[in-house]
């Protein structure tokens, strides 16, 4: 191995080092829980934007917290076609380990809510994957443009980064099963956007319409 990944994972070595004895090694009941199952009270979905880990910045803790991260923390609407990575995952949360919320989180400075805003008007695509990828929420994009054509780009893209999150908490309702335990009260719908300019986390309840 070459010397730029011997101490890539050197870092990561060391990283486990810490987390084995400062963590798992102080909490041997919890880990020894938690080697028996999960039974996490959340599912998150979080951008895969290395400064918005939900583990860090809500002190999610093993076991806490059933997570989605991908580019724009986005939810695309039921379909067993496309997108199975993110169904599969619902899947397993509501069915089998009957998570009691879920929180889409956004953040300030998406790099890929500003890749929305930057789709052409025609639609044209140049990327392989990433606009195909976030245009599940075009229509947050289309709305902010419509309502909102006197702020700047970078105002836009907050507004929108704010207005996806809504989007994917509507199709989360597209998923029967999603739907159902809505309809039994055995899970809540919550919307988050953390701002990490000036750091703060607003969270509010979806409307479940
Ligand atoms: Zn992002």
């Amino acid at each position: 191995m070459d010397m730029a990944s011997e101490n890539a994972l050197d870092k990561l070595r060391q990283g486990f080092e810490h987390f084995k004895k400062e963590v798992y090694q102080q909490q041997p009941d919890t880990f020894q829980q938690l080697s028996q199952g999960q039974s996490p009270k959340y599912m998150v979905f979080a951008c895969s934007d290395s400064r918005v880990c939900p583990s860090n910045i809500m002190q999610l803790q093993p076991g806490e917290a059933f997570m989605v991260r991908n580019i724009a923390n986005m939810v695309p609407p039921y379909d067993q076609t496309r997108y199975g990575g993110v169904g599969a995952a619902l899947e397993y949360a509501i069915l089998h380990l009957k998570v009691a919320n879920i929180i889409v989180v956004g953040h300030s400075r998406c790099g890929g809510i500003k890749g929305l805003m930057s789709i052409k008007s025609d639609g044209s695509t140049s990327s392989d994957f990433i606009e195909e990828w976030v245009k599940i929420c075009a229509s947050a994009m289309e709305n902010v443009k419509a309502h909102h054509a006197n702020l700047s780009f970078a105002e836009q893209c907050t507004k929108c980064e704010v207005e996806a999150v809504n989007v994917s908490l509507n199709n989360l309702l597209s998923y029967p099963f999603v739907k159902q335990a809505l309809a039994n009260k055995s899970l809540t719908l919550y919307g988050g956007y953390y701002n990490f300019v000036d750091c703060s986390l607003d969270l509010w309840e979806a409307n479940q319409k």
